[in-house]
């Protein structure tokens, strides 16, 4: 499906990943709506050219009449908030958004729908982890909610006119991203460049993906295969480790800190420690990333170091 002169409703387009959507799809020429409730984004990421619904998508109401002229919605509006002691809040917040955004896409007749899942539906799987592995078995409460979230896109997609592009994103850097490990340890390093606390053993290893290859990988998925439910993963063939990150940082802000490390192997409950995608599903359809793990977290600091 081509998407130049369609209609496109991102939602949570004024977070990390859906701010930076809106602007490439506007620049494509495409007629862009965003609902977002503005909880983890920032209302003044969403350029003017956009039309802009200030919404909470877990009211099963926010979209009445908004869908009318939409052709298909990219869904990214998402609890990332890891609460420990309330872990099934974000399960529920996360599948009532989902659940509400099909009911107001049935309503209105819309039926294509770009999802963005995790590897975190995985859990501790064996790497690199293709997208047919299983038993899929996530470690979070975050991680159960993409997979119901899945099962419901699933079940829709099989009874009734809709395509789904579903996603399983590694982790995504670039300008704008906050509340991760990359701006964790800028400002840090910022506030005391001497000392740097690191959470876990610093040998996590994950794959990073930078948010222009992601959307790169987004925007072609959806121009050429449109099976009715179909799963890729989005990810680099390689990772990065913790204290290399680490060992990044400090090389852009040009200091030498020590190294303190707590909370154990995995740093915080829930987290999987490793993580590499098998991207050869996407590899297939001609899309490959420009950058590896390392040269998406070395971009990715520079450009929020800039901005911080
Ligand atoms: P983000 O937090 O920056 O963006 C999510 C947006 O959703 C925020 O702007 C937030 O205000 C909005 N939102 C949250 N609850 C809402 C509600 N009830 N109603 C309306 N809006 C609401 O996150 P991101 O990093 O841009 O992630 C986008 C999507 O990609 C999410 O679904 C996330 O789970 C998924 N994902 C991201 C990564 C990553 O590395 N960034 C990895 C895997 C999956």
């Amino acid at each position: 499906m081509s998407l130049s002169s369609q209609a496109v409703l991102v939602t949570g387009g004024a977070g990390f990943i859906g701010s930076h959507l809106t602007d490439r799809l506007l620049a494509d020429g495409v007629t862009v709506t965003v609902v977002d409730d503005c909880s983890n984004g920032d209302r003044r990421r969403v350029p003017d050219a956009a039309d802009f619904l200030e919404a909470d998508l877990t009211d099963p109401d926010a979209l009445d009449g908004h869908l009318d002229d939409i052709d298909l919605v990219v869904h990214l509006a998402a609890s990332k908030h890891v609460d420990t002691d309330r872990p099934h809040a974000q399960f529920d917040a996360n599948t009532r958004m989902t659940r509400n955004i099909l009911e107001a896409m049935a309503d209105a007749g819309v039926t294509e729908i770009a999802y963005t899942s995790s590897s975190t539906v995985y859990g501790e799987a064996p790497r690199p982890t293709p997208e047919d592995y299983a038993p899929l078995e996530p470690i979070s409460a975050y991680g159960a909610s993409k997979l119901a979230d899945e099962g419901l896109l699933s079940a829709r997609a099989h009874s009734h006119d809709l395509t789904v592009w579903n996603f399983r994103f590694a982790n995504v850097v670039g300008p704008r991203l906050r509340g991760a490990v990359i701006p964790d340890f800028i400002e840090k390093l910022q506030d005391d460049p001497e000392h740097l606390t690191i959470l876990g053993d610093g040998r996590q290893e994950k794959s990073y993906l930078h948010v222009e290859d992601c959307l790169d990988a987004i925007l072609h998925t959806i121009e050429h295969a449109d099976d009715a439910m179909n799963t890729y993963n989005l990810g680099t063939r390689t990772t990065t480790s913790v204290d290399r990150i680490a060992t990044i940082v400090a090389e852009e802000l040009g200091v030498d800190p020590d190294r303190e490390y707590t909370g154990g192997e995995r740093g915080w409950t829930g987290d999987v420690p490793k993580m590499r995608l098998s991207i050869e599903k996407l590899s297939a359809l001609g899309w490959e990333p420009r950058r590896s793990s390392d040269e998406a977290v070395r971009r990715a600091t520079r450009e929020i170091i800039d901005e911080l």
